[in-house]
């Protein structure tokens, strides 16, 4: 099979779909492996680096040429894959609710697209999951950035000149991305405290070193839906979180936002009166401010000052930390293709009654196939 890594063509998007590490495994595999000039350069892989293990470097429309399969981290135009082989895959991160036209004219291109963002949440598929393992990144930057943001430090500190207490993080939202601030929040030193929809994430928040800010007793509590994601929540919780947030984010420094409910916009959980009440020179980091926003006022890629406190968020966050974000994105794309290679047919097959094939296949032979878009 011929694997082409195209260079991501999205305003920001500084990563890349293949690491000279997954290259090597995909040749090792029998596989070959062509690389666009240049598409490693903002990850910090240069050409040489690629060829050094065994891909060809060479223009776009010499890496498509006859390409079985394409790598992305961001679903590339459908006119560039004018060229690849009848059937061939795409296989990146595909954005399907937001980028509707594009499967369209995936299907229409007779291209079979994998949209990694719906891998199931099953054990098999962990290490082929590019949302952990971006999310894991972002809620590690979230904190770096928001303390750099932040007039003072983290840690409390004892001086001959006096004492400076340490600050006070707050993480709403524990995922895979809040579990990662909380646990960088506390090397940094803060004093750390969290609150989920999910009550199973109490016992996380604890064994973290931080404390659970938890709505109690209160119908709708089990915040649980399908797939282990966030379900929307009723009013009478959403009431009582909100009051028992507005208390406990008045005393708060850093405030990282990281929550999401998938194909929806984000839920709003800051409003413009709780920012108001946050002491000046505060940081608050919105991690989904792309998906609309968790905090009120806050806009993708801009430092947005209300009431004297700092709000940050950026459009895309892993690309804030490219080699590392390309190195685990691209392991996750070689641990789901080589985990369905077939020696015989030089090639991955997907079975179409597994149950990976049913939720990341979008298009194939002309047609949307896939279930959350019909
Ligand atoms: P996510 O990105 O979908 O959402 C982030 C967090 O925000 C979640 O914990 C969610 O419950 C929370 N949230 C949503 N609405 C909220 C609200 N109104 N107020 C407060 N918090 C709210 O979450 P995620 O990082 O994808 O993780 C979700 C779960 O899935 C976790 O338990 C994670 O461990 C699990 N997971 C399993 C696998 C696997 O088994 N392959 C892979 C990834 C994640």
């Amino acid at each position: 099979a011929k694997i082409a890594v195209l260079k991501e063509t999205a305003p920001g998007e500084t990563r890349v779909a293949a690491s000279p590490e997954t290259v090597k495994k995909f040749i090792g595999l029998g596989a070959s492996v062509a690389i666009e000039k240049g598409a490693g350069e903002n990850a910090s892989v240069a050409d040489a680096d690629y060829e050094a293990v065994g891909a060809t470097i060479g223009t776009a429309a010499v890496v498509t040429k006859d390409a079985d399969i394409l790598l992305g981290v961001q679903g590339p135009d459908p006119k560039a894959l004018k060229g690849a082989a009848k059937g061939a895959w795409l296989v990146a991160g595909l954005d399907p609710f937001g980028q509707r036209k594009r499967v369209d004219a995936y299907a229409a291109a007779g291209v079979e697209a994998l949209a990694m963002e719906f891998m199931p949440r099953i054990t098999r598929a962990q290490s082929m999951d590019i949302l952990s393992s971006q999310s894991n990144l972002s809620g590690y930057k979230a904190v770096i950035d928001s303390a750099a943001a932040y007039g003072r430090a983290f840690p409390m500190m004892m001086t001959a000149a006096g004492t400076i207490t340490a600050a006070k993080a707050f993480i709403m939202g524990v995922g895979v991305a809040g579990l990662q601030a909380i646990a960088t929040a506390r090397r940094l030193g803060a004093v750390v405290s969290a609150t989920d929809v999910r009550s199973a994430t109490k016992e996380q928040i604890e064994s973290l070193g931080a404390k659970p800010i938890f709505v109690e007793n209160v119908a709708g509590i089990e915040g649980e839906g399908a797939g282990g994601y966030a379900s929307e929540m009723s009013p009478e919780y959403q009431k009582a979180q909100a009051d028992l947030v507005s208390g406990h984010i008045a005393k708060q420094d850093i405030v990282i936002t990281t929550a999401l409910i998938p194909g929806r916009a984000a839920p709003r959980l800051i409003t413009d009166a709780q920012i108001a009440s946050m002491k000046p020179g505060s940081v608050i980091f919105d991690l989904a401010v792309a998906q609309g926003g968790n905090v009120e006022g806050s806009k993708p890629d801009e430092v947005v000052i209300k009431h004297g406190v700092k709000i940050i968020g950026y459009s895309n966050t892993p690309a804030h930390l490219a080699a590392d974000a390309s190195a685990l994105f691209a392991r996750n794309l070689f641990n789901f293709l080589s985990a369905f290679w077939d020696k015989e047919a030089d090639r991955p097959v997907l079975p179409d009654d597994d149950e990976i094939t049913a939720a990341i296949r979008l298009t194939k032979d002309g047609k949307v196939v896939s279930e959350r878009l019909l």
